[in-house]
């Protein structure tokens, strides 16, 4: 394995989401968010890192969890769990009378296409405080089986297979058991509005892996939206850059260049060479995702953000003592996911002060301590920066002069 560097006058960062820093997410496994976190340790901010999306519908997996995607509901899925905890018959023997479809009850005018936030902290509650989840798990039911056979072929095939290839069992024929998983990353690089251009001159990003266009929540198929949206602005954005620079990459010293890939061949070196190190990076990896997934998604208390920054402190602590095993310099994946840890561990710190200072509920951001959205204190931009290995917030105003403000409310019956 070798370390090279690529100069050039600009660059555009399009790396996705952060889902890794959670453990098991329904992103792919590739991301970790490393990136972002390389960047925002060499001064790029951070913005909105505590806007973190769960979805309610997804399929547990042990290596990652898979998306049961909305249009099951758009569809006219309908989610319920049977009326009596604790019922050991199968979904598909259990009678229409005896089933609760709590989102349609709770939510009558909205009903199953309720925001995933919404639909995410109902069957949480369902399952962890109403103890009305699946048997022995915690999930409920998303159940397609009353609509055609047909139908469901022909707008839905393709989520139904994930779930009959994972899962085993045909959706058509039974209700699918589904629970939330961590899912999007509305926070990320800060960029401005103009040019996706970072703080950070000739540094653009665009897509998931920066912050600007969801807030608080994102809404069902805006992300590809943004995506493409921020990709138009940054692309011609870095040409003018590139081409608008009195003297490029071309006339700059060798030397730069070559003392960033000695600095990082250091920090791969040590690695290689830790042989007295004691911790396994996998379990860190997994000590901090369940940390992170139980304190840091649906419903966040002060307390356990403080226990969670305590158990990062303890886990960075650990990080220092690993032991590669592996030392091939060959495809040597465990030495990249171990660089990639150190960078999670630092992103997981920036989500979990974000929102410890956050007193208030927005979006998907939810604090039973602090229910009420607080436009007076909280209607801004978090932005974290990385100074000298602290990490510091601060915050910018929200323009709101396009759109008036006004409560988000999924109660009313009509
Ligand atoms: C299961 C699922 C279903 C979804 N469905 C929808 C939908 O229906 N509609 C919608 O709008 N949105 C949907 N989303 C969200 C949307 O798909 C993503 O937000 C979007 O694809 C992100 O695109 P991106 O180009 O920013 O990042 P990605 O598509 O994630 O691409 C990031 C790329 O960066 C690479 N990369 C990462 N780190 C590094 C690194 N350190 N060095 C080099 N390369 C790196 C990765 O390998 C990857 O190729 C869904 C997401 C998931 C997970």
């Amino acid at each position: 394995m070798e370390i090279r560097t690529f100069p050039c006058d600009a660059a555009i960062f399009c790396t996705g989401g952060i889902g890794a820093v959670f453990g098991r997410s329904t992103n792919s496994v590739v991301c970790t968010g490393s990136a972002q976190s390389a960047l925002f340790q060499q001064g790029v901010y951070y913005a909105n890192g505590e806007f973190i999306q769960v979805h309610p519908t997804a399929i547990p997996g042990e290596d990652k969890c898979r998306l049961m995607s909305e249009s099951a509901r758009g569809e006219g899925g309908r989610v319920w769990v049977p009326k009596q905890a604790g019922d050991k018959r199968s979904g598909k023997d259990i009678p229409e009378n005896e089933r609760f479809y709590f989102l349609e009850e709770w939510y009558p005018k909205y009903g199953n296409l309720v925001p995933r936030d919404v639909a995410t902290r109902a069957i949480h509650k369902i399952v962890f405080e109403m103890k009305m989840g699946l048997v022995g798990e915690p999930a409920v039911y998303l159940d397609v089986t009353h609509i055609p056979r047909e139908t469901l072929d022909r707008k839905l095939e393709g989520i139904l297979e994930i779930y009959e290839k994972f899962v085993g069992v045909d959706p058509r024929e039974e209700p699918m058991k589904v629970f939330p998983a961590m899912h999007y990353t509305m926070g990320g690089l800060w960029v401005d509005n103009e040019n996706q251009a970072t703080n950070v001159p000739g540094i653009y990003a665009a897509g998931e892996c920066e912050y600007q266009y969801h807030g608080a929540n994102r809404l069902g198929a805006n992300s590809l939206v943004s995506c493409i949206y921020g990709g138009m602005l940054a692309g011609p954005a870095a040409v003018r850059y590139s081409h608008g620079l009195e003297s490029g990459c071309e006339n700059t010293s060798p030397a730069v260049f070559e003392r960033e890939r000695v600095r990082q061949q250091d920090i791969t070196d040590a690695l290689l060479n830790q042989h007295k190190g004691t911790e396994n990076p996998l379990t860190i990896w997994r000590e901090m995702g369940d940390i992170m997934t139980e304190h840091v998604t649906v419903i966040r208390y002060n307390a356990n953000l403080e226990k969670t920054l305590a158990k990062l402190d303890e886990l960075s602590a650990r990080f220092t003592r690993i032991n590669l095993q592996d030392r091939t310099q060959w495809a040597n994946q465990t030495l990249n996911f171990v660089r990639e840890l150190g960078n999670m561990l630092i992103l997981a710190r920036v989500i979990t002060m974000g929102a410890l200072a956050r007193n208030e509920t927005r979006g998907a951001h939810y604090k039973p301590d602090f229910p009420e959205r607080d436009d007076a204190n909280w209607l801004k931009t978090t932005k974290a920066s990385y100074n000298d290995g602290n990490i510091q917030l601060e915050y910018e105003p929200i323009d709101t002069s396009l759109l008036p403000l006004r409560e988000r409310k999924y109660t009313a019956k009509s």
